[in-house]
C-alpha cells in the first residue's frame, strides 16, 4: 500500500472508509504505542510533518463538519461569553441551549453548533474553548487513541494524517518486520 496521493475531502465517504477501517487504525496505534519501535518523540515529529502536509490542502471553512458533528462541552466561561453573543443571562442559556451531562459537565444540546452559520463560526473570536485547537493535533495520537479513531471518521484532517501514517513506507517496514501488520483488514 503507497501514500495517498491526494487528501480524501468527501466527508461521506471519509466516514464510510474510517468505519470500515476502524478495527485496523486501532491495531496500528496500538502497535505505534506499544510495539516500541519508535519514541513517542519520533511519533509526533511525523505527526506535525504529515498535518502540515494535509492541513495546506484542506481548507476548514469549505468543510465546518467538526462543528456539526461534535457534541460541545461547555466550560463555565464558555457559557458566560456563549450567553452573551446570544443576548441571554448564563441561566438562561443554560436552560435553553446547554444540558447538563452524568459526568457533572455541560454540553451543548444543538448539534450542528448554534453559532454555524453557513458553514462559518459566528463567534469566531469568541468561539468555545473546545473548538480553540481542534483537531488538536498539536499533542500525540496515542495520548487519545479512542479520540483520535472516533474524529478520524468526521474530520478530513484527521483522516488524512492517520491514513498516511499507516502508509508510511518506514513504519511498514518496521512493523512488517515485527509481525505487526498481521490480521491487518482488507481494505
Ligand atoms: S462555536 Fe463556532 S467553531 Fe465552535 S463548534 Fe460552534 S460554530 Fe464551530
Ligand atoms: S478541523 Fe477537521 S472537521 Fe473541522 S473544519 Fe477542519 S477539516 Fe473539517
Amino acid at each position: 500500500m503507497g501514500r495517498p496521493p491526494t487528501v480524501e475531502t468527501d466527508l461521506r465517504r471519509i466516514y464510510h472508509l474510517a468505519t470500515r477501517r476502524r478495527d485496523e487504525s486501532r491495531r496500528f496505534l496500538r502497535w505505534l504505542k506499544y510495539g516500541r519501535r519508535r519514541t513517542k518523540r519520533q511519533v509526533m515529529e511525523l505527526q506535525v510533518e504529515l498535518t502540515n502536509e494535509v492541513w495546506a490542502q484542506i481548507d476548514c471553512r469549505e468543510c465546518a463538519n467538526c462543528c456539526a458533528a461534535m457534541q460541545l462541552q461547555l466550560t463555565a466561561q464558555d457559557c458566560v461569553q456563549a450567553a452573551k453573543a446570544v443576548g441571554l443571562t448564563t441561566a438562561e442559556f443554560q436552560r435553553r441551549h446547554a444540558e447538563k451531562h452524568r459526568d457533572g459537565l455541560w454540553y451543548l444540546k444543538a448539534q450542528p453548533c448554534l453559532f454555524l452559520r453557513d458553514k462559518q463560526c459566528s463567534i469566531y473570536l469568541q468561539r468555545l474553548s473546545r473548538c480553540r485547537g481542534f483537531p488538536y493535533l498539536h499533542s500525540n495520537v496515542l495520548d487519545n487513541m479512542a479520540g483520535t479513531l472516533e474524529k478520524a471518521a468526521y474530520c478530513p484532517i484527521v483522516f488524512n494524517v492517520l491514513e498516511r501514517m499507516k502508509a508510511h513506507p518506514e513504519l511498514q517496514r518496521n512493523r512488517r518486520r515485527s509481525g505487526g501488520a498481521r490480521g491487518a483488514a482488507a481494505k
